[in-house]
C-alpha cells in the first residue's frame, strides 16, 4: 500500500462520509431500516442502497421517527463498539425487547411501512448464537428472505 493511500484511509475517519451507494432500482418496493453508522438507515430491500427520502415522499413525521431512532441506536452502537465499560450496558439496551431504542425502532418501522413494506434490522452480536425466537413477539423466526440470518414475518424484523 502506497503512502498516499494510507493517509487517505485514516484521514477518511475525520471527513464527511460520501461513499454511500444510492439505490438504482427502477422501483423501490420494499425497505430495510438498518443503522449504518454515518449513512442513512433507509435502504432499498432489494439492493441495500440508500434511498433518498424525497424519492419516497416521506412525511415530516416519518423522517422525525426514523432520525430520532437512528440517533439513539447510533449512540448505543458506538458505546458497544468502544468495548470498554459501557459495552455490556449498551448491548443490553440494544437487545432489550421493549427497551427505548427498539420501541423507537419499531415505531419508525411502522411509520415507514405506511409508504412501503419495511423490515427492521434488530441488533445482533455476531459472537452470540442466533436467536430462535423473535425478539419482539417471541414467535419462532423463519428463514431469511434476503438480509440477516432469520426473520419474523409477523413483526417484519430481520435478525
Ligand atoms: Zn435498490
Ligand atoms: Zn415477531
Amino acid at each position: 500500500m502506497g503512502t498516499a493511500t494510507k493517509f487517505m484511509d485514516y484521514y477518511a475517519r475525520l471527513r464527511p462520509c460520501t461513499d454511500d451507494h444510492q439505490c438504482g432500482c427502477a422501483a423501490v418496493d420494499k425497505l430495510l431500516l438498518v443503522h449504518i453508522m454515518t449513512a442513512s438507515p433507509v435502504r432499498c430491500f432489494a439492493c441495500k442502497g440508500y434511498v433518498d427520502p424525497e424519492r419516497l415522499e416521506l412525511t415530516l413525521q416519518q423522517v422525525d421517527a426514523v432520525a430520532s431512532w437512528d440517533r439513539v441506536f447510533g449512540a448505543l452502537y458506538r458505546l458497544w463498539l468502544d468495548s470498554a465499560e459501557y459495552e455490556v450496558w449498551a448491548k443490553h439496551q440494544l437487545l432489550q425487547s421493549k427497551g427505548r431504542v427498539n420501541v423507537l425502532g419499531m415505531e419508525a418501522r411502522d411509520w415507514l411501512a405506511q409508504s412501503r413494506p419495511t423490515l427492521y434490522w434488530w441488533f445482533h452480536d455476531t459472537d452470540d448464537a442466533l436467536p430462535v425466537a423473535c425478539p419482539w413477539c417471541a414467535g419462532l423466526l423463519s428463514a431469511t428472505e434476503r438480509h440477516g440470518s432469520r426473520q419474523c414475518n409477523t413483526c417484519s424484523i430481520v435478525v
